[in-house]
């Protein structure tokens, strides 16, 4: 039986680990769809165009707000990032399980104007081992680690706003709390929408 869209919300400090929780939750669910979202920064050297981010100039992304053709979008780390609009709201209505990865001020955005959504926060362990994997992903200078660091003390002060909190203390455990967490709410809905048909 095909199971009923839903919108998950995901976010926690840069290095925490979410994308490789995101992929690997995405291999255990055959219903799940990531939103890539477009971003005026530059590419890392392993990133692809159109899977890892759309990446565009900021008269691009201008256009985009203007023409309203993001969901939510907010500046990160000096740069902007936004969510495409219009394809959320085609995979939540084809069945599927839509997951986002974005910044703690866009899910409170999300949160407002799609408040059923599924908020989900990332949790490091601790800031010793978040600034030890920024480091050791090698991707991003000095004066970026400094700042990535310091905006994730102000992402841990908003968890409390998510509906969960996953620490990401081994890969593993992390990824079979978020599939739970997906399957539990995907589950629901069907059993809401059983309800609704037999009646
Ligand atoms: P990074 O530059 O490391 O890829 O991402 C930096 C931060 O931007 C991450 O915390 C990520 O969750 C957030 N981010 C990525 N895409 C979006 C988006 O579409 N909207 C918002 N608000 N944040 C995003």
């Amino acid at each position: 039986m095909s199971r009923s869209g839903n919108l998950f919300v995901i976010s926690g400090p840069s290095g925490d680990g979410k994308g490789t929780i995101l992929r690997e939750v995405l291999e255990q669910i055959d219903d799940g769809w990531y939103s890539i979202s477009v971003t005026t920064r530059d590419p890392r050297f392993n990133e692809t165009e159109g899977e890892d981010y759309y990446f565009v100039d900021d008269a691009r992304f201008d256009e985009l707000v203007r023409t309203d053709g993001l969901l939510e979008w907010a500046p990160v780390h000096t740069k902007r990032y936004g969510t495409p609009r219009a394809p959320i709201q085609t995979h939540i209505d084809n069945g599927e399980q839509v997951l986002l990865d974005i910044d703690v001020a866009g899910a409170l955005q999300i949160k407002e104007s799609m408040p059923e959504c599924v908020m989900v926060f990332i949790e490091p362990p601790s800031m010793e081992i978040l600034e030890a994997r920024l480091r050791g992903r090698g991707t991003d200078s000095e004066e970026q680690i400094g700042h990535r660091l310091s905006e994730a003390v102000n992402e841990l002060s908003l968890k409390s706003r998510y509906n969960y909190t996953v620490v990401n203390d081994e890969l593993e455990h992390a990824v079979t709390q978020v599939v739970d967490i997906v399957d539990t709410h995907a589950s629901d809905k069907e059993n809401e929408d059983h309800v609704c048909s037999a009646t």
